[in-house]
């Protein structure tokens, strides 16, 4: 009897296993479908100065508008993407969607307005990334100074010597290199000396905490000046409460993404609200 029982549970797991890999084997089938039938989309949030509480540029991030399961968010299929290597495809596809945004606003005679995307380690490592970058950046026409790219720290360090002429070269061209999620992996600050990269990310998960433990609070104003020190400017993501906001201006954090401004939204949701943003300007 109890062999049977085992017999059944092991069958069970099995099975179980099988769903999974199963269920892996479907996103990734559809992702490629996805990709040659361009249902991706992008979700803008804004990055804003804490001290004028103006918007100082965009992060766009990836949304899939599957036909039939309709908006499907990032946690969902990105690590299925890096998995099977067809986040190079995405990220490129994402990179030059953010790019001909930045030429209709500039078209349409919108103040120009900095996007940065997601680059993956996978895409980075790609021998001829800087190339890529460069052929999207001549074919959409736009000025390289409006585009910034965000690498995570775990993929700034997986060959930090590569990833420093890679971020080096796309620098000089004028795009910003933002650090993301600082603090989630290694956090090792001595890198960072002479590493090129203009912004310092500080995760969510740090910002979180700066309120209610006076460790993290310390830490994160230590963060700030040294990135301050090595002539870095600090973001701090995720920021949802008022008390958050004001402990990081105190910190003379300057600029902060998050709920407490806005979520990401539609582009439509975007525009509307950086025209808002020129009439304010225009009318002050
Ligand atoms: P990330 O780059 O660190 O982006 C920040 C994430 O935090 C976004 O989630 C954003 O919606 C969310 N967020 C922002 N402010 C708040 C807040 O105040 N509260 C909370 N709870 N969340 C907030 P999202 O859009 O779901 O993206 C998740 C992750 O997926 C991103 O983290 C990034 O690692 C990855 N990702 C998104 N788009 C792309 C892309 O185009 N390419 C690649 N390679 N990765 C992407
Ligand atoms: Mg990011
Ligand atoms: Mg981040
Ligand atoms: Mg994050």
């Amino acid at each position: 009897k109890t062999k049977e029982k085992e017999g059944n549970s092991y069958q069970f797991y099995d099975c179980k296993m099988n769903n999974q890999i199963e269920k892996k084997f479907d996103i990734a089938e559809s992702l490629r479908v996805g990709l040659e039938k361009r249902e991706f989309i992008l979700h803008y949030q804004p990055k804003v100065d804490i001290k004028t509480d103006k918007v100082i540029g965009l992060e766009a991030l990836v949304r899939w508008n599957h036909p039939e399961k309709g908006l499907i968010y990032p946690n969902n299929f990105i690590s299925v993407a890096e998995e099977t290597g067809l986040i190079k495809k995405l990220d490129e596809y994402i990179l030059e969607l953010a790019c001909i945004q930045v030429k209709e606003w500039e078209d349409k005679g919108l103040d120009p307005v900095n996007i940065s995307v997601n680059i993956s380690p996978k895409l980075l490592n790609e021998s001829n990334f800087v190339e890529k970058v460069e052929s999207i950046l001549i074919n959409t026409k736009i000025d390289p100074s409006l585009i910034s790219i965000e690498i995570t720290e775990t993929a700034a360090m997986r060959d930090k010597e590569y990833a420093y002429k890679v971020l080096g070269q796309l620098r000089l061209k004028g795009i910003r290199i933002l650090l993301d999620d600082f603090g989630k992996g290694y956090s090792s600050l001595s890198y960072l000396k002479d590493f090129p990269i203009d912004v310092l990310k500080i995760d969510k998960s740090f910002v979180d905490e700066i309120c209610s433990n006076n460790i993290n609070s310390a830490i994160m104003r230590a963060i700030i000046d040294m990135a301050k020190a090595l002539n870095l400017k600090v973001l701090a993501e995720g920021v949802e409460t008022q008390e958050q906001l004001k402990l990081l201006n105190d910190f003379n954090c300057e600029e902060y993404q998050g709920y407490l401004f806005s979520k990401p939204v539609p582009v439509k949701e975007i525009e509307d609200m950086l025209k808002e943003r020129y009439k304010k300007a225009v009318n002050a």
